[in-house]
């Protein structure tokens, strides 16, 4: 009758871990592939496409806050551009303050060394963010994802007495009321619409 020892004593465990070539070859063969895809492709590019390369890799980095939304989407991503082989990413931060800003930040940075670049990103104050500077398709997220997009710019009688004319993002209708200043961030306030009595954000106007 043989007696294994379970589990084997820890010197003799180590060592035939380290002796081992074949365990050595497996870790540096599955290590080389994932360790080229970060390096540049070999076909050299010219500026104009590595711009347009390096945008579309930064523009799909997602708000952290309202991850249905871009930071394309947002208007924050102001440029890219290739600056001595390194890929210049400008940003506007949204709300001063806003934690999400230097996350923000460090996902386009991430974004664009992914993409194979060297990668900065700088901000940029001006000309400052607003709502505004939302575009067209992050609104329409932004009501699909039950959130009231920002009032634009507004002419109404309500706009002139400075109360904001806030539509419900489920049923449109404009018959809605504050119920709280801030809502799940700050950047947001909670409404709640009076026609479908449905509690909602509001993505809120600067
Ligand atoms: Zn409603």
């Amino acid at each position: 009758m043989t007696t294994a020892l379970y589990p084997p004593p820890c010197g003799e465990g180590r060592s035939a871990q380290r002796s081992g070539t074949g365990v050595a070859t497996f870790i540096s063969n599955a290590h080389h592939p994932a360790h080229s895809v970060r390096h540049p492709p070999h076909k050299r590019e010219d500026k104009t496409a590595a711009e347009a390369r390096a945008y579309v890799a930064a523009a799909a980095v997602p708000d952290p806050e309202i991850p249905v939304l871009t930071v394309e989407d947002l208007g924050i991503l102001r440029s890219v551009t290739i600056e001595d082989g390194v890929a210049v990413a400008r940003v506007t931060p949204t709300y001063t303050g806003c934690p999400a800003v230097l996350a923000i930040e460090l996902a386009v940075e991430a974004a664009l060394r992914d993409a194979g670049f060297e990668a900065r990103v700088e901000r940029v104050m001006s000309p400052a963010w607003t709502t505004d500077w939302i575009t067209e398709e992050g609104r329409a997220k932004l009501k699909a994802y039950g959130i009231a997009p920002p009032a634009k710019a507004s002419n109404s009688i309500r706009a002139l007495f400075g109360e904001t004319e806030v539509a419900c993002p489920r049923c449109g209708s404009l018959e809605t009321a504050r119920i709280s200043e801030f809502g799940s961030t700050a950047c947001k306030a909670l409404y709640r619409c009076e026609a479908c009595h449905e509690p909602f954000d509001y993505f809120k106007c600067i």
